[in-house]
């Protein structure tokens, strides 16, 4: 090799390396971007942000019930735009079933629905039962599933919606808020933790990283609302809406009646006019409504009774000082076992 040639290859080289080296500086500098990912209700928005390790965007951002969450038009372009969204199913929130389906032409994108997740515990609901017990109404509508699409929110028929269907092509009703089980919680975070390493590999090992502190932390507070509730054992309490089921479950507590299924835009008054009777009578040292309501309904119940009414929150979108998933199932534990804080 001439003089001459070795200095070109040097500087050949050199150049090279500054090139590289300028172009990984680069990537160092600029914002590092991870997959987009949009969830349907706040719950779901904590685990994503745990798992992703930063912000994530929520469809559902109001007091109101995601149940009855009327989609807006930078609602419908999020979810078309999303790397990946994050749902419960059509059961929850039916409102958002065209425009996932629409999402799925395109095979970039990802939908987790939490609801048909391998793994994920349903509380199932045999047809004609469990929710003839409160909250009536369904009845009245003649079940009329073909309106699919339009009139949930008139007629409460989300209970209809199922994505789930038995081998005879039935489908079976479950009830949607699984998010309010730990386990569910996480096999959710761990089907999220998944699908971002799998679209998002070069930050694989972090969201592994984050997943398995997410866990962690999970466990720890299941164990932290197990020792309050044997230690706080809550007193009797009627609920608002059927939504405690699975927190119910797993740590072995029960409320004393429902005032209006989770679907129901209006109780049946019979079925009020009952409860009012059960809780003048002293069935209940507790009723819990919702931060979204403020319902006279409540206030006409309470009536005549010394039952203390407090705030339950199965969302946990009402807590503004603390954030995380953890910290929603907390604050139903601390709402139900201090309640009534003192004896009347
Ligand atoms: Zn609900």
């Amino acid at each position: 090799m001439t003089n001459h040639a070795l200095k070109t290859l040097l500087l050949f080289l050199s150049s090279h390396a500054a090139f590289s080296y300028a172009d990984s500086n680069q990537t160092a500098t600029t914002p590092e971007t991870t997959p987009k990912v949009v969830s349907s209700i706040y719950p779901l928005q904590q685990i994503a942000n745990e798992i992703v390790g930063e912000p994530t965007d929520l469809i559902a951002d109001s007091y109101l019930s995601p149940h009855h969450y009327s989609l807006k038009p930078s609602d419908i372009n999020g979810l078309q735009d999303a790397d990946i969204v994050l749902w419960i199913g059509s059961a929850m929130m039916p409102q958002l079933k065209n425009t996932i389906k629409n999402r799925e032409k395109n095979e970039n994108h990802t939908t987790i629905t939490a609801s048909t997740l391998p793994g994920i515990q349903l509380i199932t609901e045999e047809k004609g039962h469990g929710h003839d017990d409160h909250g009536h109404g369904h009845d009245d509508h003649g079940h009329g599933h073909d309106d699919h699409g339009h009139g949930h929110d008139d007629h409460g028929h989300d209970h209809h919606e199922s994505d789930l269907h038995n081998k005879a092509g039935e489908p079976i009703f479950y009830d949607p808020h699984l998010w309010l089980s730990t386990e569910n919680a996480i096999t959710i975070a761990t089907a999220l933790a998944a699908e971002l390493g799998r679209i998002d590999s070069a930050h694989q090992a972090r969201y592994e990283v984050n997943l398995a502190q997410f866990i962690a932390k999970i466990n720890r507070t299941r164990e932290t609302i197990r020792t309050q509730l044997a230690a706080e054992v809550p007193k009797p309490y009627f609920i608002f809406h059927n939504a405690y089921a699975y927190f119910e479950q797993e740590f072995g507590i029960k409320n004393q009646g429902v005032i209006r299924n989770h679907s129901a835009q209006q109780a049946n008054t019979q079925h009020l006019n009952e409860i009012k009777n059960q809780l003048s009578g002293g069935a209940a040292a507790c009723l819990f409504t919702e931060p979204q309501f403020e319902s006279p309904i409540i206030k006409k119940l309470a009536e005549g009774s010394s039952v203390t009414v407090s705030i339950l929150d199965p969302v946990g979108y009402s807590s503004t000082e603390q954030t995380g998933y953890a910290a929603i199932l907390e604050n139903l534990a601390k709402a139900v076992s201090q309640c009534p804080s003192r004896e009347l």
